[in-house]
């Protein structure tokens, strides 16, 4: 595997490999850019069938996170950690432990947090071993905690400014939202939705995941291989990455693409195709800032939850000005955001990143 040649990289600062064996841990950690400060990012545990394909995720995922960072005018850089295993099957409090050995050895220059298929009972046992986490429990008021809920309110209140914008529209009621993917997002942002008296359509591979939303929040249930093509007001994919590709983007039939999902777009192109189509797109890492937006104010220290919903309220605007400037300039939205990221980081574009 030819790391520095793999489209993913983009002048990295460091991508570390871990292995413990009594533990069984494997893990990577990858640093994009301390450029704005120390990277920070959460640690996902996936079960990737290859070694490759966990590097050009943490590689991807990592500057996506710079990105999202600079974007979100937090004085962080962009990393990312990769747990190899099922976070069903796999998880011990001594892997994590373990994990947090190799997050504190790099010294503070990488910070982790939660993601997908990682908790905070997960990051209570990294931090036995490392200072360099957040996501941990939070006295009521406090920042902190689990960042899935702060990442929902950001998304939902993205999903509002696009839908004024694109679809001329003050408020969510009778609006028809799609939501691919009901975890920790996913569910807290139906609730949001549903309060605002948005008709949900909702999708998970779990099923119980889909019978709770039904039940809590009248959403409807949508088959898993449907719920990219409905014919809704916005699709927002709470899953995983790579969802918006050749494939899928002729078949959607939504107006606004607003989701949690980091990495939607599965090449810089798409984004493109998604313009070409009419459809409005947020980009992914300024909608999703919510809940790095909350580890930042925790890894900090001092800061109140007020002011983390605070600092999550300035992301519709942010959205804003950059379909704004998408309109003006006759450009893709994730173009003008990859720019202004890039602006931020003092970045020349990178092969992998022109759109
Ligand atoms: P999660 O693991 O709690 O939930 C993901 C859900 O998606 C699960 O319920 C899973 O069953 C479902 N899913 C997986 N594949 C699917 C498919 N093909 N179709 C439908 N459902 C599918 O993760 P999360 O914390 O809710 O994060 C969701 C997404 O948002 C991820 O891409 C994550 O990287 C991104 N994100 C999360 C945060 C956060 O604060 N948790 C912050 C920024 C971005």
């Amino acid at each position: 595997m030819e790391i520095f040649d793999m489209r993913e990289f983009d002048n990295h600062e460091l991508v570390l490999f871990g292995h413990d064996a009594p533990t069984g841990l494997r893990a990577i950690i990858a640093i994009h850019s301390t450029m704005l400060g120390p990277a920070a990012g959460g640690c996902r545990m996936w079960p990737y069938a290859t070694t490759a394909e966990a590097v050009a995720d943490v590689l991807r995922l990592s500057r996506g996170m710079s990105y999202k960072n600079a974007m979100a005018e937090l004085p962080l850089g962009g990393g990312k950690a990769v747990i190899v295993g099922d976070s069903r099957k796999a998880k011990t409090p001594e892997l994590f432990e373990a994990f947090g050995r190799l997050v504190d050895s790099l010294g503070g220059r990488y910070i982790t947090a939660e993601d997908v298929g990682t908790t905070t009972a997960d990051m209570a046992n990294v931090a036995r071993a490392t200072r360099y986490v957040a996501g941990l429990g939070a006295a009521p008021g406090e920042a902190g905690g689990d960042p899935g809920p702060k990442t929902a309110l950001g998304v939902f209140l993205g999903i509002k400014a696009a839908v004024k914008f694109r679809l001329g529209r003050g408020d969510l009621r009778g609006t028809r939202v799609a939501i691919q993917g009901l975890g920790g997002v996913g569910h807290h942002l139906c609730g949001l939705l549903a309060a605002e008296g948005a008709e949900l359509f909702v999708a998970d591979v779990h099923r119980a995941a889909v019978q709770r939303a039904c039940e809590q929040f009248k959403a409807h249930p949508v088959k898993v291989d449907e719920v990219l093509g409905l014919d809704v007001d916005v699709l927002s994919p709470c899953a995983l990455g790579g969802v918006l590709d050749a494939q899928s983007i002729p078949r959607l039939r939504a107006r606004i693409v607003a989701g949690a999902a980091n990495n939607q777009l599965a090449q810089g192109q798409d984004g493109t195709a998604l313009q070409a189509a009419g459809i409005l797109y947020a980009p992914d890492y300024v909608i999703n800032a919510g809940g790095i937006i909350s580890v930042s104010r925790e890894y900090h220290g001092g800061a109140s939850e007020a002011q983390v919903i605070a600092d999550i309220q300035a992301i519709p605007a942010r959205l804003t000005e950059i379909f704004e400037r998408a309109r003006r300039e006759n450009r893709t939205t994730n173009a003008v955001a990859d720019q202004m990221a890039r602006e931020r980081l003092g970045r020349r574009p990178s092969q992998a990143l022109v759109a």
